[in-house]
């Protein structure tokens, strides 16, 4: 199971996709991609290899865009197939979102999410947490970051998330509680991984995540690291990685 994002001016797919391949070694029985550009979401996804995952993309959606986020999903909840396959869409078609680890208390938070309306297409507990964002959003009227932090707080279990908004697609919104999760920070241009191997080859430039921290990562602004309980601001502690 692995994560990997991409925000800035290089195309993302091929970074995504080589991005996945190194994180192949965590084992997976499914993978997918999401790209946007010009006002488009392209989505695809696939039971088996990431080698599978390119065969499909390459035939299903245009691969450019130079805003992405990609997975290699090992099950939890709901078999391995097509539909259960990250990346997840919240139901306005808006937001998206890849996510490794378990929610617990999905359960009640769907069925809360049913009485409210939203509609499920997979089995997962991710497509859960991607609707309760986009719940809490809607409920709120705030921006993404705050979304995906008071919708952590209501969630119980272990995740390492990253999320963007395709009606906002400059930033992307990363968290980890319990799953390892790293911010590449370049020029002009940020990485979320779950490990650094995804990105070193880019930058050597690495913030790694705590336990119940969040980042929010925009073009052009320094990176934001917050802790998802009380929304104290972190400083970034900027690791230089061994190339
Ligand atoms: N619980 C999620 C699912 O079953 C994520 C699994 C993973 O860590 O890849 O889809």
């Amino acid at each position: 199971c692995g994560i990997v994002g991409y925000i800035g001016h290089r195309e993302a797919y091929p970074v995504i996709i080589k991005g996945l391949k190194r994180l192949e070694y965590r084992g997976y029985d499914s993978a997918g991609v999401v790209l946007y550009d010009n006002g488009n979401l392209k989505l695809s996804k696939t039971k088996g290899k990431v080698s599978d995952l390119e065969e499909r993309a390459e035939k299903e959606i245009t691969l450019n865009g130079s805003i992405g986020i990609g997975h290699t999903r090992w099950a939890t909840h709901g078999v391995p197939n097509d539909v259960n396959s990250h990346p997840h869409v919240s139901n306005s078609g808006n937001l998206v979102i890849v996510h490794n680890g378990i929610i617990e208390n999905y359960d009640p938070i769907k069925k809360e999410l049913i009485k409210r309306g939203y509609v499920f297409h997979s089995d997962t507990d991710t497509e859960v947490l991607v609707n309760l964002i986009e719940e809490v959003k809607k409920q709120e009227h705030i921006k993404l970051g705050k979304a995906v932090q008071i919708a952590l707080n209501q969630v119980v279990g272990a995740y390492a998330i990253a999320v963007f908004d395709k009606q906002n697609p400059d930033e992307i919104v990363a968290a980890r509680l319990g799953s390892p999760l790293a911010i590449g920070v370049g020029e002009g241009e940020f990485f979320v991984a779950s490990d650094a191997s995804p990105f070193i080859e880019y930058t050597s430039n690495a913030v790694y995540l705590d336990d119940e921290e969040m980042a929010i990562v925009s073009l052009d602004k320094p990176v934001t690291i917050r802790k998802i309980k009380d929304d104290s601001i972190v400083d970034p502690y900027i690791q230089e990685l061994q190339m």
